[in-house]
C-alpha cells in the first residue's frame, strides 16, 4: 500500500470510542495498526489523512472500494473533491473546500461520493495537523457509513412531518412554516395568503361507500391539489378532509380568487375509486396577511371564518376574510340554537310557488318551500337555514315536517296540482325515507302521483347500491322525481338516464345566463330538452323573471316554467283562493329583458380629495364603477378615492354628476369577492399610504401607529359642499 504514516495518537483524539488504539505518537507499526487495521477490516469505520494541500495521501482500501476507484488512483486527489456535504438537514453548512481551506476542524459531517448524492452516506470528521513551529501539515480524519441510520431517521422525520395517507405535510409542520414565514416576512414587509380548504360531503361518502374509499379520495383530492397548486407553496392536510396551502407572496385577491375557483372546480369533478364513481365539492376560505392577521394565530383564525362563511353560504365557493364575518359567524350559531326550538313554537310554515305548462301558461302544481318566521328577525331565506339545519342535524325533523305538511295541505286543495317538496341528500341517505313517504301518504289521504320530491345532483356522489334502490323504492310508491338544481355543480347528463326522474329542473342562474350575449348555454339547454323528450321526462326552467328569458325557453322546448314573472311563493289560504276559482292560467308578468351587473344598494363609503376625506352613500356598484350621493356640484374629471373600508382604496374619476350625486369610474375594476360582492384586487396599509406622501389629514379613521405625528403640515381646504345624512347641506368652506 502507498499510504503515507498515520498519526496515531492524534487519530485517538479525532475517533469517538478509539481508545483502544493505544501506540507512541509517530508509530504507524506494532499492536496499534493491527487495531487500525481490523478496525478498518471489519468495516466499522475509515481513515484518511491529506498533505498540506488538501491532497489524500491516506485512504482506508474499503471506502476507495465503495467510491469505485482503487486506493492507487485516489492518492493525490483533492479531498474535498471526492465527497459532497450532505446539506438536507443543514442547509446553511459551509462546503468543503471552505472547511478545509481554512484548515478548521469538523466532526462527523454527513457526507455523500461526488456526483452520487443518494444512495450512501458517511459521516467524516477531520482534525487539521500541525507541526512544531505551528505549520499545517495537512488532516488526520475518519468516516463511518451511516446510511442506514440516515435513512430511518429521515422515514422519522417524514412522518413527523407529513401526513401518512396523502404524502402532504401535517399539520403540526403547517403551524411551523406558517409561523416561520411569516415571522420572516414580517419583517421583510412581505405578503403571504393562506387558504382553508374543506370538502363538502365527504363524510357522506365515508359513511355510504366506507373509510377505505374515503382514503382513497383524500388521496386523490391530494394529487389534484398538487397539480393545481404551484410549487413554490405548500399544501397541507390538517384535519380529516380538512387542508391548508401557504402561498407566500400573494396579496393579488383576483388571482387568489381565481386559484380558488380553480380548486374548487378540480376537486368537484368525478373520481373513481374501485371502479365506482363519486363526486365531492370543496369550500375554500382565504386570508391574506399582513391585512388580515399578522400572527400565524390570527391568520389561520381568519382564514377559518372565511371557510365558515364560505360553507354557510351554500358551499362550492370561495370567501375572503373580512371583519364583517366575525358577526355572520355569530348570526349562524344563533339562528342554530334559534332553530332547534322554531319547529315547535310553530314558526315554520310552508309558500307555495306555481309551476306553469309554458305557451297555455296554466298552473300544473306548486312548489312546497319553507318559510321561517323569526320572531325578532322576520323570515328568513331556507337558502341560508336548510345548509345550517344539515350541519346541526335538524334537517330529518325538518324535512319530515315539511313532507308530512306538504302533502296535508296539497290533499285540500281542488283539483289535481302537484305539490313538489324539496328533499336534502342528508334525507335521501337515509334507508327509512321511503316509508316516511309512504306514511305521509297515507296521513294525507294524498294520490302518490301527485306527489313529487326534488332531488338534488349531489345524492349521486357515492352512486352506490343504495342510491339504485332508494330510486326503486320511491318508484314503487308512485310517487313522481324531480332532479333539482341541474346545471350547478357537476352537471351530467348521465345521470338522467340511470335514474328514473320524471322532471328535470333547470337551475335558476343556468336559465337567466342564457340569454346573454355570447353565451352557450341555450344550446346545452336544447341538449338537455332533446334528451328529456326521448326519455319521456318534462323540462322545467327555474327563476324566469323577463319576458326574454321566458320566451327563450319557451323556444327552446322547455316543457314547464317557474319563476317571478308568474308568481312568487304563496301562502296556503291564497292557494286554496286560486284553486277554488278554477282559474288555472298564470299572466306572465315581469320586465322585457333580463338585466344584470349593476347592483342597488346603500352603504356608507369614503371619499378622499386632496387633504380631505368626505363621507358620501353608494347607491349602486360595479366591476367598473359607482353612484354615490353627498356632495353638491362636483365637477367633471374630479379624481377621487374611494376608501370602502379596511385597506379597500380604489382610484376614480366623475364621469357623470347631477346635483349631489355623482357618477363615478375607477381606474382599475373591482373584482368578486367569491360572494355576491366586489372587492378591490389588493389592499393598502395605512403605512404604505403614508410613505406614499398620502395626506394624513385624509387617511380613513383609524390608529395608525407608524404615522409620524405632529408632522407640521398645512391642510388645503375641503373643495366640496357634503349633504349630511339628515338631508341638509352645510357648506364647509
Ligand atoms: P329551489 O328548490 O331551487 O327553490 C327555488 C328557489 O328559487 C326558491 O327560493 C324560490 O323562491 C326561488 N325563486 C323562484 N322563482 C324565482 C325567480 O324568478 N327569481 C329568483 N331570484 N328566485 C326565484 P327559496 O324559497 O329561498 O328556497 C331556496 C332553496 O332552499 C330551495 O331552492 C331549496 O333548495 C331549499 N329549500 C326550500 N324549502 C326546502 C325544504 O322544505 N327542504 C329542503 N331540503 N330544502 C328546501
Ligand atoms: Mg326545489
Ligand atoms: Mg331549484
Amino acid at each position: 500500500m502507498s499510504n503515507a504514516p498515520f498519526g496515531l495518537s492524534r487519530l485517538k483524539q479525532a475517533i469517538p470510542g478509539a481508545r483502544a488504539i493505544r501506540a507512541r505518537d509517530g508509530s504507524h507499526g506494532g499492536a496499534a495498526a493491527g487495531i487500525v487495521c481490523s478496525f478498518e477490516r471489519a468495516r466499522l469505520g475509515w481513515f484518511w489523512s491529506t498533505d498540506s494541500e488538501g491532497r489524500l495521501n491516506y485512504i482506508s482500501d474499503h471506502i476507495a472500494e465503495a467510491l469505485g476507484k482503487p486506493v492507487g488512483q485516489l492518492i493525490g486527489q483533492p479531498f474535498a473533491t471526492l465527497f459532497e456535504l450532505d446539506t438536507t438537514d443543514r442547509p446553511s453548512q459551509r462546503t468543503l473546500p471552505f472547511l478545509l481551506g481554512t484548515h478548521t476542524s469538523f466532526t462527523e459531517l454527513t457526507v455523500s461520493a461526488a456526483g452520487h448524492p443518494e444512495g450512501q452516506w458517511w459521516a467524516v470528521s477531520g482534525l487539521p495537523q500541525t507541526g512544531s513551529q505551528g505549520t499545517f501539515l495537512g488532516y488526520h480524519g475518519h468516516g463511518r457509513d451511516i446510511t442506514e441510520t440516515l435513512l430511518s431517521q429521515r422515514d422519522a422525520s417524514q412522518l413527523a412531518m407529513y401526513d401518512s395517507l396523502t404524502g402532504l405535510a401535517n399539520r403540526h409542520h403547517m403551524a411551523r412554516r406558517l409561523e416561520t414565514t411569516l415571522t420572516a416576512y414580517q419583517a421583510a414587509k412581505r405578503s403571504c395568503a393562506l387558504m382553508m380548504l374543506d370538502l363538502d360531503r365527504f363524510k357522506q361518502v365515508n359513511d355510504t361507500l366506507g373509510h377505505q374509499a374515503g382514503d382513497e379520495l383524500l388521496k386523490q383530492v391530494a394529487q389534484r391539489l398538487r397539480r393545481v397548486i404551484d410549487e413554490t407553496c405548500e399544501i397541507g392536510r390538517v384535519g380529516g378532509d380538512e387542508f391548508q396551502v401557504i402561498l407566500p407572496d400573494i396579496d393579488d385577491r383576483g388571482t387568489l380568487g381565481e386559484l380558488g375557483h380553480k380548486v374548487i372546480t378540480m376537486l368537484s369533478q368525478p373520481y373513481s375509486i374501485d371502479g365506482a364513481r363519486c363526486v365531492i365539492g370543496a369550500s375554500v376560505g382565504i386570508a391574506i396577511a399582513p391585512y388580515d392577521g399578522l400572527e400565524s394565530e390570527d391568520l389561520v383564525r381568519s382564514a377559518d371564518l372565511a371557510l365558515y362563511a364560505a360553507k354557510g353560504a351554500g358551499r362550492g365557493q370561495y370567501r375572503f376574510y373580512s371583519s364583517d364575518l366575525h358577526s355572520v359567524a355569530e348570526e349562524r350559531r344563533q339562528l342554530e340554537e334559534d332553530m332547534r326550538d322554531a319547529l315547535a313554537n310553530g314558526q315554520m310554515r310552508l309558500a307555495y310557488q306555481p309551476i306553469v305548462s309554458l305557451g297555455e301558461n296554466l298552473i300544473s302544481g306548486f312548489e312546497a318551500l319553507l318559510r321561517w318566521e323569526h320572531p325578532e328577525r322576520g323570515d328568513i331565506s331556507p337558502a341560508l337555514f336548510i345548509p345550517i339545519a344539515e350541519d346541526a342535524g335538524l334537517i330529518a325533523a325538518l324535512g319530515e315536517w315539511a313532507l308530512r305538511q306538504a302533502c296535508f295541505e296539497a290533499a285540500s286543495w281542488e283539483g289535481n296540482a302537484r305539490v313538489a317538496v324539496n328533499v336534502s341528500p342528508i334525507q335521501f341517505a337515509n334507508v327509512a325515507l321511503p316509508s316516511l313517504v309512504a306514511s305521509a301518504l297515507a296521513a294525507s289521504q294524498l294520490a302518490p302521483d301527485r306527489l313529487e320530491l326534488e332531488i338534488t345532483e349531489s345524492v349521486f356522489l357515492g352512486e352506490g347500491a343504495d342510491t339504485q334502490a332508494m330510486f326503486v323504492a320511491l318508484k314503487k310508491l308512485g310517487v313522481r322525481l324531480a332532479l333539482d338544481d341541474f346545471g350547478t355543480g357537476y352537471s351530467s347528463l348521465g345521470y338522467l338516464q340511470k335514474a328514473p326522474f320524471d322532471k328535470i329542473k333547470i337551475d335558476q342562474s343556468f336559465v337567466r345566463s342564457s340569454t346573454e350575449p355570447g353565451n352557450r348555454n341555450a344550446a346545452i339547454i336544447t341538449a338537455i330538452v332533446s334528451l328529456a323528450n326521448a326519455l319521456g321526462m318534462e323540462t322545467t326552467a327555474e327563476g324566469i323573471e323577463a319576458r326574454d328569458t321566458l320566451d327563450l325557453m319557451h323556444s327552446l322546448g322547455v316543457s314547464h316554467g317557474q319563476g317571478y314573472i308568474f308568481s312568487r311563493a304563496m301562502d296556503q289560504d291564497k292557494v286554496l283562493e286560486l284553486m277554488a276559482s278554477g282559474e288555472l292560467e298564470l299572466h306572465p308578468d315581469g320586465p322585457s329583458t333580463h338585466r344584470s351587473g349593476r347592483k342597488t344598494l346603500l352603504r356608507k363609503v369614503g371619499l378622499i380629495h386632496e387633504d380631505h376625506r368626505y363621507d358620501v352613500t353608494m347607491r349602486n356598484l360595479s366591476k367598473t364603477g359607482a353612484m354615490v350621493e353627498g356632495l353638491i356640484d362636483v365637477p367633471l374629471e374630479t379624481p377621487f378615492v374611494v376608501d370602502f373600508g379596511e385597506g379597500q382604496l380604489a382610484v376614480a374619476k366623475v364621469r357623470r354628476s347631477k346635483g349631489q350625486r355623482q357618477g363615478l369610474e375607477f381606474e382599475v375594476p373591482l373584482i368578486s369577492d367569491g360572494a355576491d360582492g366586489l372587492c378591490t384586487r389588493h389592499r393598502v396599509s395605512p403605512y404604505m399610504l403614508a410613505a406614499a406622501g398620502m395626506p394624513l389629514g385624509a387617511l380613513p379613521p383609524g390608529n395608525y401607529p407608524l404615522v409620524g405625528q405632529g408632522q407640521n403640515k398645512t391642510f388645503s381646504l375641503p373643495q366640496f359642499a357634503q349633504v349630511d345624512p339628515a338631508g341638509e347641506s352645510r357648506r364647509v368652506v
